[in-house]
């Protein structure tokens, strides 16, 4: 059979999935995908549903309803000062996946660089790649920072993309407004776009501020941000996301997006712009409660042993376990499948390099409090 152009690793590409499945199959407690195992709010699927029996039931604008999309620029002024129009300025997308793919392939030609700081989310490699470009990988220092000497060392004449996770999926960093502004000082000087996935913009914990990319100056009009309702009101499964920048952005990735799926099942639009109405009130509570969790979780993890990175953000703990272990990270959490009947996510399917991450293993801590202290409780037998 002819070679096609896309390559499987069937561990690195199915990750979460399978150790969802490995989960299953071993009746292990689940803290490796990332997804709550309570619902989001109620107000969220009284909206939905009222929205089905109103009829909302056709094609939308293949940009998104348009009173999601005034709500989704309202909270962006509202939360951060960030002026978006409506009408041209604001894309929504089947999940921050898609608005990921989209924003790529807008951006890049085939044989382009895209730096991306390591350890990553997974879809931005895959994307990148079946896009024909070329990912260049930076990592980050003790201080969960990427080095920017290192980073601007990688920049080339074939440079044309950076993808920034603020807060960052695993380690749970935040990015502060300092480091944000040094980024873009690079990013202007080379003349780069920057993908800026925000999808957890609402999980900063401690009273840290969050600083959305397109609150700098200089990175305003050259970034495309991307977020995600699945995160924001704990429903991934309903898989609306959005995408925002300047028009002459916004509406390539628009042109992609049109001919991918054209638009975003209607009458879930119509819930999210309800809960985006309710975002004042509601992040409040949105981040008491995962704050609660993560306590719970930091807390009883540092009693077994473990020693967890930075925890500012996102509903992820990345934990080091060299003092429990020499395993590399993959066989570590395979015992811990086994012996604990706890599913984590080994660390090394985030890097490029198969070696590195082989002492971390990252934890979700977006479940009931009952299961987390029960993971606990197994993991002390460790
Ligand atoms: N980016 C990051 C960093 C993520 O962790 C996720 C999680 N699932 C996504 C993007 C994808 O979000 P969505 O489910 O809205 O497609
Ligand atoms: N974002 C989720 C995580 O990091 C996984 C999403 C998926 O399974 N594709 O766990």
């Amino acid at each position: 059979m002819k070679k096609t152009s896309v390559v499987v690793d069937s561990f690195k590409d199915s990750i979460f999935a399978t150790m969802s499945k490995l989960a299953h199959e071993n009746n292990a407690i689940n803290l490796s995908q990332g997804f709550p195992d309570f619902d989001g709010p109620g107000f969220l699927t009284k909206a939905a549903t009222a929205s089905i029996q109103n009829g909302d039931n056709q094609y939308s604008s293949y940009l998104g309803i348009e009173k999601l999309r005034k709500s989704i620029s309202f909270y962006l002024n509202n939360f951060y000062k960030i002026e978006r129009d409506s009408q041209s300025e604001v894309l929504v997308t089947t999940g921050a996946t898609e608005a990921l793919f989209c924003s790529i392939s807008a951006l890049i030609n085939p044989g382009d660089e895209v730096l991306v700081i390591e350890p990553f989310y997974d879809s931005y490699v895959r994307s990148i790649e079946i896009l024909g470009g070329i990912p260049v990988f930076c990592g980050l220092g003790d201080d969960l920072l990427p080095d920017l000497d290192a980073l601007t060392s990688k920049i080339t004449e074939k440079t044309k993309l950076l993808i920034l996770n603020n807060p960052h999926n695993p380690t749970g960093k935040v990015f502060s407004q300092g480091f944000l502004h040094n980024l873009s000082v690079i990013v202007e000087k080379n003349d780069l776009y920057l993908l800026s996935d925000e999808v957890y913009e609402f999980l900063v914990f401690d009273d840290q501020n969050f600083f959305p990319s397109q609150t700098i100056d200089l990175l305003k009009e050259r970034t495309i941000t991307v977020c995600s309702a699945g995160k924001t009101f704990g429903m991934t499964g309903w898989k609306i996301g959005w995408a925002y920048g300047n028009s002459n952005l916004i509406s390539k990735v628009a042109k992609v997006h049109q001919y991918t799926t054209f638009c975003v099942s209607t009458p879930m639009q119509h819930a999210i712009s309800h809960g985006l109405d309710q975002l004042p009130s509601y992040h409040k509570d949105f981040k008491k409660l995962y704050g609660g969790k993560r306590d719970l979780l930091k807390n009883g993890l540092e009693k077994v042993g473990f020693e967890i990175l930075a925890n500012e953000g996102t509903y992820f703990l990345t934990a080091k376990y060299d003092k429990l272990s020499s395993l590399n990270s993959i066989d570590f959490s395979m015992k811990l499948i086994k012996e604990c009947q706890v599913a984590t996510i080994p660390l090394s399917p985030f890097y490029s390099e198969g070696n590195q991450g082989d002492h971390l293993i990252r934890f979700c801590f977006a479940k009931e409090d009952e299961l987390l202290i029960k993971a606990i409780n197994n993991l002390n037998t460790l």
